[in-house]
């Protein structure tokens, strides 16, 4: 095997396909069904280049701000800014780097290692993989967004949960983003809206709404669309005080936002903490609980289940 060469991808598709500026999700995706457990196996990071450093966004499906100097060194180095797709063996960390550049302006890199010294992974494998990524990419925008708003899909809130509450990762490496927080968010009377001003300013206030979420949490926090007028959102890192601010300030910025039609579009919203020993049904009945329980009283509210049930307004599940 070669070492340290820089050689041009021989995936045509990798040229041309990778527009998608949301590797965190496709990892997932492609990583799980290429191998199964390959948690234990395999280690995958990917790094996004921010003037002249590169950032580490993700390693083995999860957000980091981790910093490696190795990596760091490897990627400054060696990958130009303007060499669009390049790929080469570097022996001294037992990887292959592949760096890649989409249609945007951004420039990403990708670094796979077995992680250990023993069984190195072959070009015919890393070309497999790469080749399933760059299909992956492509056929990631179309099945896990949601047209209307543009937030993760329902479909990606199944695989998603599923991997933060899979025990086997989190643990594996440390400085790792880990789930806090489980949010359920649905539209107050949002029947009215439509019945009021039709299906297409409907639309329009979901597609808002979104919005305003996206602007409202970090990036690293996972932000789905449920369902209808129901929304869902895993909050990483983040302590108890802070999100009650944070949910908060977002309810408040609904309520206070000037929608096209002039009337006020309000949201509830029911969370808890994200026991990764419940199951994903579990999260969703607390948050659900909460909730309903803000429903029930007077809506435009945010209410905690752990907290609800400690003062006896709601039974423990
Ligand atoms: P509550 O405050 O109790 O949540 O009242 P609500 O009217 O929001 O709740 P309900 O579940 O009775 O109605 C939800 C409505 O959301 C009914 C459905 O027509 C509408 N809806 C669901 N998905 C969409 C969508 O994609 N577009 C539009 N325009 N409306 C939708
Ligand atoms: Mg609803
Ligand atoms: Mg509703």
């Amino acid at each position: 095997m070669s070492t340290e060469v820089s050689i041009a991808c021989k995936y045509e598709s990798f040229n041309t396909l990778i527009k998608i500026n949301d590797p965190e999700l496709l990892l997932e995706v492609f990583m799980s069904q290429l191998i199964p457990d390959y948690g234990e196996k395999i280690q995958l990071e990917i790094f996004e280049r921010k003037g002249f450093e590169w950032q580490k966004l993700i390693v083995n499906g999860y957000s980091t701000t981790d910093f490696d100097e190795d990596r760091q060194f490897v990627l400054e180095h060696k990958i130009d800014p303007d060499h669009t797709n390049s790929w080469f063996y570097q022996s001294s960390q037992n990887g292959w780097y592949c760096a890649y550049k989409p249609l945007s302006s951004k420039q990403y890199a990708m670094y796979i290692s077995t992680g250990t010294d023993e069984d190195i992974i072959d070009e015919e494998y890393i070309q497999l993989l790469f080749g399933f990524y760059c299909h992956q990419l492509c056929s990631l925008e179309g099945t896990y967004r949601d047209n209307l708003t543009g937030l993760y899909n329902r479909k990606a809130f199944d695989l998603r949960m599923h991997s933060l509450l899979n025990k086997k990762f989190p643990a594996r490496r440390k400085n790792m983003s880990l789930p806090s927080v489980y949010v359920m968010l649905d539209i107050d009377h949002f029947k009215d809206i439509n019945d009021l001003h039709g299906h297409l300013y409907g639309d329009e206030t979901l597609t808002i709404i979104a919005k305003i979420m996206t602007d409202s949490f970090r990036e690293y926090d996972l932000l789905f669309r449920y369902g209808g007028e129901e929304f869902a959102a895993v909050l990483m890192d983040i302590d108890n005080e802070v999100c009650k601010k944070v949910l908060d300030r977002f309810r408040y910025k609904v309520e206070n936002h000037l929608f096209p039609k002039k009337d006020t579009v309000t949201i509830s919203i029911g969370y808890t903490d994200f026991n990764r020993d419940l199951t994903v049904e579990q999260l969703i009945d607390q948050a659900d609980k909460a909730l309903y329980y803000g429903k029930q009283h007077g809506r435009n509210a945010i209410h905690q289940y752990q907290s609800l049930v400690e003062q006896q307004l709601i039974q423990a599940i």
